[in-house]
């Protein structure tokens, strides 16, 4: 039977060393949150994090865009954002409309004001290795489950299902530098559990339910559901949880696992922007 990996707590004792840091700052850290249209779980994300910001000091400031709005008049949102010293951190949330080019929105934003972790200068720091990067948050909460259960990583084998640039594709980069031997699956992977089940650590971030059974696992193997799929009311991961947990030594459970990390880690980065902006 899995231990769980509670995300909820280990996200609150975060934001509870973010607040204690905040109120020895001479200064307020801000993040503008940018949304641009009413797409419900957008607005709902986005609604969640000005609430974490609020609770740990952080002023969060919210713009929001009509659904029909220009590549051009969100440019300019965010060259006077870049310019603006009381903003430290920006952050647009996705899914952006079809007529708005999202990477080269990403890449406007002002590189240490990016808590996204999403600019190319950002991701190129991170595919270096090199310091100094902000980190996107999804990988770097799952990061900080790893670390809460002492879990080294060092000679490992990690499957990450989904190579996301948001969530996938970064989550196999930090993998590589903690010296894991990393295998990445994809839509157009044959026999998905031929590889889940050679993984001591299994990563999920798919978007698609029951996906992950427990024939898929290896005993004793760390499983990390980033996946959130709304059936009906509930909201539920890629990985058959009742059946996974009596295989899995670890496992995080959603809701209450990754979701609450990647907010926390959002502050963090915030925070850290703010500070990169200060020194
Ligand atoms: P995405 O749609 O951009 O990427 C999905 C990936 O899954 C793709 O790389 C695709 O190749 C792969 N894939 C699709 N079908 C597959 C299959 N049958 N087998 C193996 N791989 C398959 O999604 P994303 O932005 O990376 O998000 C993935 C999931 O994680 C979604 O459910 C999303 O809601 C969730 N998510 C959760 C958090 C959180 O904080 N909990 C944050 C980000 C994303």
């Amino acid at each position: 039977m899995a231990m769980i990996i509670d995300g909820k707590a280990l996200a609150k004792s975060i934001r509870e060393d973010i607040t204690k840091e905040i109120g020895t700052l001479n200064y307020q850290p801000t993040l503008a949150v940018v949304l641009v249209g009413t797409d419900p779980a957008s607005a709902t994300y986005v609604s969640m994090k000005e609430k974490a910001c609020l609770e740990v000091g952080i002023a969060s400031q919210a713009h929001r865009l009509a659904a029909d709005v220009s590549q051009r008049e969100l440019m300019m949102l965010i060259t006077r954002l870049n310019a603006d010293p009381a903003v430290n951190g920006i952050l647009v949330q996705i899914p952006l409309p079809r007529q708005l080019d999202q990477t080269a929105i990403f890449g406007a934003i002002r590189r240490d004001k990016d808590v996204d972790g999403f600019h190319p200068m950002n991701v190129g720091l991170l595919n270096l290795g090199l310091s100094g990067a902000l980190l996107p948050c999804t990988p770097a909460g799952v990061m900080e489950m790893l670390q809460s259960i002492n879990y080294r990583l060092k000679g490992k084998h990690v499957v990450v299902v989904g190579r996301s640039n948001v969530v996938g594709k970064p989550m196999s980069t930090l993998f590589l530098l903690a010296d894991a031997t990393v295998t990445i699956c994809h839509r157009y992977t044959e026999n998905l559990g031929l590889y889940t089940r050679q993984a001591d650590v299994l990563v999920v971030a798919v978007g698609k339910t029951n996906l992950i059974t427990g024939d898929m696992v290896k005993p004793g193997a760390v499983v990390i559901d980033v996946g959130t799929n709304r059936v009906g009311s509930k909201l539920v991961g890629d990985v058959v949880y009742e059946d996974v947990k009596e295989v899995a030594a670890y496992i995080t459970p959603v809701p209450g696992g990754v979701g609450p990390m990647t907010i926390a880690m959002l502050l963090k980065n915030t925070l850290l922007a703010a500070k990169m902006q200060h020194a």
